[in-house]
This record gives structure tokens, sequence and C-alpha cells, in this order.
């Protein structure tokens, strides 16, 4: 008689602060609709004892472990190994432990938003790509969008010492051609722009009523827009878009991608992306 299995695999996320992050819903549901026996942890793991919970992970045998805010950067010297886009990026946001023991970093945040698209039918290859923002999701989403093989990026951002630092990177590490431009009141964006995304945290809740200050009516029915920010899901930037006749793409289809590669990552199963999305979608309605 084969002996019972009572001890689930462990999965989760180690972030400062943490308690409002949603991913457990959605991997808790994709994990029950496969039928896998594992677990998603939300813990709080504060600055200095991440050394001592990347121990936990391996004394726990855990599978891997998402980091949010303060992790991402300050866990990767506790890494063996890193994808060849966390490299680039400097940030690890999905950790697995693989079967010999050594811990792999990977940043799924950017390969989430191209696979959101191409969910869609949408391709970054030879657009002309235009980025508000140069923080830790704009970096993950230039990197990712370099490599998928876009013509161009132009980084739009408030602070313009950030965009010429992420610009610098991509052309180290990739083809594409970069552009900087210093974000001003009313931003024009460039015409030829094919894709327009929104890489800052305006339209957050609780400021769900902000948006970026650029000129909208430069924005054309032929470019596809697309926000990271997923609360709530239909932010006014999109919704302005919509108005200019836009494709519009919301940043819950990035949230649940990038939930979907980590889930594969850790069991080897492809999830159930609707289940995924929808319990992410229930969190924000
Ligand atoms: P960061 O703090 O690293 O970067 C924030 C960016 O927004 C910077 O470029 C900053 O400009 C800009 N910004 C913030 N406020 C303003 C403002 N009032 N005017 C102009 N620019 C502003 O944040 P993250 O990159 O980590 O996160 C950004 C957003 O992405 C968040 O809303 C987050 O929820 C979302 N996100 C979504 C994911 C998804 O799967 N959909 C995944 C990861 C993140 P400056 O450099 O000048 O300060």
């Amino acid at each position: 008689m084969n002996m019972k299995n009572y001890r689930a695999e462990l999965t989760g996320v180690f972030g400062d602060p943490v308690d409002g992050n949603p991913t457990g819903v959605a991997m808790e549901a994709a994990f029950a609709e496969k039928g896998l026996n594992y677990r998603y942890l939300t813990l709080k793991v504060l600055p200095q004892d991440l050394e001592d919970a990347m121990k936990a992970l391996r004394v726990l045998h855990m599978r891997g472990i998402n980091l949010t805010m303060p992790h991402k950067i300050k866990v990767i010297p506790l890494l063996d190994e890193l994808s060849e886009a966390a490299g680039i990026i400097g940030a690890v946001n999905t950790v697995a432990l693989l079967e010999d023991g050594r811990l792999f970093g990977e940043n799924t945040d950017g390969k989430g938003f191209v696979q959101a698209l191409v969910n869609k039918g949408l391709s970054v290859a030879d657009k002309r790509i235009t980025l508000l923002g140069a923080g830790g999701a704009a970096k993950a989403i230039a990197v990712e969008c370099a490599l998928a093989g876009a013509a161009s990026i132009t980084i739009v951002n408030r602070t313009l010492e950030r965009a010429k630092e992420l610009a610098a990177t991509l052309k180290e590490h990739t083809k594409v051609e970069v552009a900087c431009e210093k974000w001003e009141a009313g931003h024009r964006i460039l015409e030829q722009t094919d894709i327009l995304i929104n890489g800052t945290s305006i339209g957050l809740h609780p400021q769900g009523d902000q948006k970026p200050d650029i000129d909208y009516t430069g924005i054309t029915s032929r470019m596809v827009v697309v926000d990271v920010v997923f609360n709530p899901v239909d932010t006014h930037f999109l919704k302005e878009a919509k108005k200019q006749g836009a494709t519009v793409v919301n940043g819950l289809g990035m949230l649940a991608c990038q939930a979907a590669l980590n889930f594969k990552l850790w069991t080897g199963v492809e999830p159930s992306l609707s289940v995924m999305e929808e319990t992410l979608g229930r969190e924000f309605a």
C-alpha cells in the first residue's frame, strides 16, 4: 500500500508591506483547479531578515518564492543563478529551488507583459514603443520588449536621470533603438508610436481618479495602449485612450501572466490563465 502524502509543496511571497498582495488568492485557486497539493503563503519579511528567510526556503524545502518590495534587488547576492532578463534588469521577483538545491532567480514582470499582449494577438516585435516611467516595472517591461525584438523604445520619465540609466542598460545589453524624454506637463506622445505604455504608478488605488499628464488627443486609433496599473482595472488612462479609438490592454493580463509563469516554474504545469485572471479580477471589482 502506498503511503499517503500529507505534506503540501510550499510557495509564497516575501515582502514588507505585503498584507495587501493579492497573488495568493489567484495561485491557490489555480493550484486547486489543477488538483495540486501546493500552498501559497503571504509572508511578512523585514529587510534585515531576508537572508534568514532565504535560508528558511531551503530548510523548509519550499518550491520557490516571489519577492516584492523591498527585496527584489537585495535578494540577488543570495542566489546561485539568474535568468538573462533578471541579470539585465538587476531585480528578481521569482525564485525557484532547483532539484540540485540551487536557487534560480527570474524576473517575470516583463515576460508577463509581453505574454499578455501575445494572448490578445498583439506582438512587440518591430514595434515603436513609448514608455511612461523608468521605475522597476518599466525597466522589466523595457528589457523584455527589447529582447523580444521591439524596434525602438522612447522612455518618458519625470526624473530624466532615471530614464537615462534605463536607456544605458538597454543600449549595453540589447539591440533596441532608445531615446529619452523629460516628462513635461501635457506631454506630446510621438506620432509614430505603435504601443504606448503607462509604466508608472499614476492612477493606482487609492489615487484611482488620477491619470498620466499627457496630451490624450495625440493618441490615435492605430495605437495599442497598455496600463501596468491593475487596481482599478479600468483606469482613467485606458478610458481616455479608448475615447481616442485605441486598442487598450489593462494591467490584469500582465499580473495574471506573470503569476502563470511563476506557477509553471514551480510546478512544471501550465495553469488555467482564466482562473487566475477571474480570481484577481474579483479582488479589484
Ligand atoms: P517605482 O516606484 O519603481 O517607479 C514608479 C515610476 O512612476 C517612476 O518612473 C516614477 O517617476 C513614476 N511616477 C510616480 N508618480 C509619478 C507622478 N506623479 N508623475 C510622474 N511620474 C510618476 O514603481 P514600480 O515600477 O515598482 O511600480 C509601478 C506600477 O507598476 C505600480 O502601479 C505597480 O502596481 C505596477 N505593477 C504592475 C504589475 C502588473 O503585473 N500589472 C507588476 C509590477 C508592478 P520618477 O522616476 O520620476 O520618480
